[in-house]
C-alpha cells in the first residue's frame, strides 16, 4: 500500500486539511484527516478527486466545430445529426483509435480521469461485422490504455429508426446489432480482464423496442453493471413517445425497465417534476452534458429542483464541443441563474459553496455511472486525484478555502499540475507525456481521410 499526503483535499464535500490517503492496487483503502505527513508521499497543496466524464462519443471530437454554420432556418439537433452521420461514415478502427487516443489525453489534461464511452459505431459502413466483431470496441480500449484514462466501455444497442419500428437508414447500418450478437459481444468483453470496466447502453427509446430493453436489463452479465440511455433530449422524441405510448419518455422507461442505481439517464432535459422525483427516488444518475446540450439547442434541465429532491447527477462532454469539466459545471450554475435571475442557485445556507457542491456531486454521480464501487476521496473509490498548481496567479488573493471557486469560476492561468489515475501519475506539469506523438498521428489521420 502507498500513502499520499495532501495539505488540503476535497473529502466528502468539504475542504479538509492534512489528509493522508492510503492506496492499494489503484483503489483508496484508507482516508485520514488531520493526519501527520510523515511516512507519506506529498501529493500536493490542493488536491481534488478526479472528475469522471460520464458521456462521450469519441469520434465526434473530429467534427466538433464543423457544424456551426447556418444551413437552413430550422437548424436543430436533427440537421446536426446529418453532419455527425457523415463523420461516422469515415470511421474504421484505426481512425477511431487515433481520434480517441488524443481526445482521452486532452480529457486527462483537463481533469477528467475516467470516461464512459457510449459506443455505437460497431460495424463496417455496409453493416457487415468486422473480424473480430469487437474491432471498434478494441480500438477504444487500446486508446484509453495508451492515454492512461479509466474507461467504462458501453457498447450500445441500436436497432430501429423510430418509435414506429421504422427500419434503419443505410447510413445507420453500421450501428445495428441483433440482440443475440450484441449479447455475445457484451459477454465476450466481460470475460476479458484488461483494465477497463464494462456496461451497456441502449441508444434511446426510439432506437430499441420495449421488449428488447426488458430482456437486456434482465441479462445476467448486467446485474451489477451500468446501463446508460439517451432520454428526453429532444422535443420531437417526447411527442413521438406520447403519440405511440401515451407516456413521455422517462415515464415510459420506468414502465418498461427496472430503473435503479445501475442506470444513467443521459440528458433527461425535458423531465417533468414527477419524472424528476421518480429518478431521484430510484437512485439513477442523470448524465448532464451542458455544453453539448447548449450547442444542440436541447433545452434547460431543472438542475435546481433535481438537487433539492436529492437527485444524483454527473457531467459528460458528449460531442466534445467542450472539453473542460469546469465549463460544464459553470454552465449548470449559469443556466440556473439565467432562468431565475438570482445568483448562487446550486447552493444553500448549509451548503453555501457552489463550486464545492458541483464538483463533489458530479464526482459522486459520475463514479456511480462509471460502475465504480465508491466516488470521491473515499474508501473503495478509484485513486484518481488532481493537483492544482498552488502558484497559479488565480489563487493569489484567495484563502485556502476559496481556491476551488477561483479555479472553477475564474479562469486558471496554469493547467492542472498533476493528474493521477488509479494511483498512477499520467499528467505531469500539465502535459501528457505522449501529447506530441498522439497529436501528430491525429493530424496526419484527419488530413488524409
Ligand atoms: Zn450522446
Amino acid at each position: 500500500m502507498r500513502r499520499w499526503f495532501a495539505d488540503f483535499a476535497l473529502v466528502q464535500g468539504r475542504w479538509q486539511s492534512d489528509v493522508q490517503i492510503g492506496v492499494d492496487r489503484g483503489v483508496i483503502v484508507d482516508v485520514q484527516t488531520a493526519a501527520p505527513r510523515a511516512g507519506a508521499d506529498h501529493l500536493g497543496r490542493y488536491v481534488l478527486p478526479g472528475m469522471p466524464n460520464l458521456h462521450s462519443h469519441a469520434f465526434q471530437r473530429a467534427m466538433a466545430g464543423r457544424a456551426e454554420c447556418f444551413e437552413k432556418p430550422d437548424d436543430s439537433f436533427w440537421t446536426w445529426r446529418e453532419a455527425m452521420y457523415r463523420e461516422a461514415a469515415t470511421l474504421d478502427p484505426d481512425r477511431l483509435f487515433v481520434i480517441a487516443r488524443l481526445l482521452y489525453a486532452d480529457m486527462l489534461e483537463a481533469g477528467y480521469t475516467r470516461v464512459c464511452e457510449f459506443h455505437y459505431v460497431h460495424h463496417r459502413a455496409n453493416g457487415n461485422h468486422y473480424a473480430p466483431m469487437s474491432a471498434m470496441s478494441d480500438a477504444l480500449i487500446a486508446a484509453a490504455q495508451e492515454a492512461g484514462i479509466g474507461l467504462t466501455l458501453l457498447p450500445t444497442l441500436y436497432q430501429r429508426g423510430g418509435f414506429r419500428d421504422e427500419p434503419l437508414a443505410p447510413r445507420q447500418q453500421r450501428f445495428a446489432f441483433a440482440l443475440d450478437d450484441y449479447l455475445y459481444l457484451l459477454d465476450s468483453l466481460a470475460a476479458r480482464d484488461e483494465g477497463f470496466r464494462l456496461g451497456a447502453a441502449i441508444h434511446s427509446l426510439r432506437a430499441v423496442d420495449a421488449q428488447i430493453i426488458a430482456t437486456l436489463c434482465a441479462h445476467d452479465e448486467l446485474s451489477n453493471r451500468p446501463i446508460h440511455i439517451h432520454i428526453a433530449e429532444q422535443r420531437r422524441e417526447l411527442e413521438d413517445c406520447l403519440v405511440m405510448h401515451g407516456r413521455y419518455p422517462i415515464d415510459r422507461l420506468m414502465d418498461i425497465a427496472p430503473v435503479d442505481r445501475r442506470f444513467c439517464l443521459v440528458h433527461a432535459t425535458h423531465a417533468s417534476s414527477t419524472e424528476l422525483e421518480a429518478i431521484s427516488r430510484c437512485g439513477a444518475v442523470v448524465g448532464l452534458c451542458p455544453t453539448t446540450e447548449a450547442n444542440l439547442g436541447d433545452g434547460l434541465f431543472e438542475i435546481g429542483e433535481f438537487r433539492r429532491l436529492g437527485g444524483r447527477f454527473g457531467i459528460g462532454s458528449d460531442s466534445h464541443v467542450g472539453l473542460d469539466p469546469r465549463e460544464e459545471l459553470r454552465w449548470l450554475e449559469y443556466q440556473a441563474r439565467l432562468a431565475s435571475g438570482r445568483r448562487n442557485e446550486l447552493a444553500s445556507a448549509d451548503k453555501p459553496d457552489v463550486a464545492t457542491n458541483l464538483w463533489s456531486e458530479a464526482v459522486l454521480g459520475g463514479a456511480q455511472a462509471c460502475g465504480a464501487g465508491a466516488g470521491g476521496i473515499a474508501v473503495g473509490a478509484d485513486a484518481d486525484f488532481l493537483e492544482l498548481d498552488p502558484d497559479d496567479a488565480a489563487f493569489a488573493a484567495m484563502t485556502d478555502h476559496n481556491v476551488l471557486p477561483a479555479w472553477i469560476f475564474a479562469t486558471a492561468r496554469r493547467p492542472l499540475k498533476t493528474v493521477i489515475v488509479a494511483g498512477r501519475s499520467v499528467i505531469k506539469n500539465g502535459r501528457h507525456a505522449q501529447r506530441e506523438v498522439f497529436e501528430a498521428a491525429y493530424c496526419e489521420t484527419l488530413r488524409n481521410p
